[in-house]
């Protein structure tokens, strides 16, 4: 099947100012040439502790953000050069949920007439309609008609957590990218939250950039991971692939640190030393060498591609998978 959205090259670089003059003295590249496509159905996690940039990433995706580099395509059009206008449709059908549902939502107006507000201001519906199909997406998402005539505060972190997503499919979204949405609330609700999106996702075929620290999770939840060191894609693959048989040592330092309760992981233990280094000023070579137990000397000079391995879809970028002599015919 094409891609549903397809993420090429992707580059997003935070200048670092300083001084009264604000003089640009270097760069936080926090993507830093990042390719990936999401095909129809299904969930692509992107893992990855906090600041290695999967958050930037899926708000560049959606233009929330300005890209420095790269491309994005939904459905084969380019999502960077659409008008203003153009782009206007394309966010009804690209959507995102955030992990903090309150901040997401406006304290002084009622759900309803937040999600009456977004169905008229996108033109889809106004008035008594709008108001019927608020009601109709509340109670999709586990709501009751009457919390139509509630204020955020009004509610619990799951409930709010629901008017969100509610929110957006009030729109009539194909693409969601939801960003660590459960990691604000209570672990007893977040299963319930998990539950409503894969259930949103067979209902609308929806397709998920699914963005979470929590390996367990994203087992669950994703067809396939995406794994991200400071602002670069080391491992994509099925998650059978990745859970069974991580080949980046980052992967299996990840897959070492998640309970042992799982069943049917293999676990090498590996444990990293030292904290992530400042995205400002990354390593040379391998961004990973400076923690990785299996670092070797070209680590420091070479930078590992992103390359293909075996027949599943699978690419990893580290040199113990690919020797660097491969490189010099390309
Ligand atoms: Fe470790 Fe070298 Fe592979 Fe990087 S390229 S992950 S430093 S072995
Ligand atoms: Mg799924």
């Amino acid at each position: 099947p094409q891609p549903v959205v397809s993420v090429r090259d992707l580059k997003k670089y935070f200048p670092i100012k300083t001084g009264v003059l604000s003089r640009t003295v270097g760069h936080v590249k926090a993507v830093d040439g990042v390719t990936f496509d999401v095909f129809p159905g299904e969930t692509f996690a992107l893992v990855g502790e906090s600041g290695c940039g999967k958050s930037t990433t899926g708000r560049t995706i959606l233009r929330l953000q300005s890209a420095t580099g790269g491309s994005v395509s939904y459905h084969g059009e380019e999502v960077f050069s659409a008008s203003t206008t153009r782009l206007r449709q394309l966010r009804r059908e690209l959507q995102i949920v955030f992990q903090d549902p309150y901040s997401a939502l406006n304290p002084r107006m009622t759900v309803g007439a937040a999600i009456r507000e977004i169905l008229q201001v996108n033109g889809i519906a106004r008035g008594r309609e709008a108001h019927e199909r608020a009601e109709e997406v509340l109670v999709r998402c586990g709501l009751q008609p009457y919390h139509a005539y509630r204020y955020p505060h009004e509610f619990s972190g799951g409930q709010r957590q629901r008017v969100v997503i509610a929110r957006a499919l009030a729109l009539g979204p194909k693409f969601i990218v939801a960003d660590e949405p459960i990691s604000a609330l209570d672990v007893s609700i977040q299963s319930q939250i998990i539950n409503l999106l894969e259930d949103l996702q067979d209902e609308f075929g929806l397709t998920y950039l699914f963005i979470s620290h929590d390996l367990s999770i994203v087992r669950h939840m994703a067809e396939r991971v995406g794994v991200m060191y400071l602002g670069k894609l080391v491992e994509v693959g099925e998650k059978r692939d990745f859970y069974h048989e991580p080949l980046h040592p980052y992967s299996q330092a990840l897959l070492s640190a998640i309970p042992v309760s799982e069943p049917g992981i293999r676990k090498k233990r590996i444990i990293l030393s030292g904290d992530v280094p400042s995205p400002s000023n990354p390593p040379s070579g391998c961004s990973f060498h400076t923690r990785c137990p299996f670092a070797m000397d070209v680590c420091r000079t070479v930078e590992p591609r992103l390359r293909p391995v075996g027949t599943s879809g699978r690419s990893v970028s580290c040199h113990l998978v690919h020797p660097p002599e491969q490189y010099s015919d390309e």
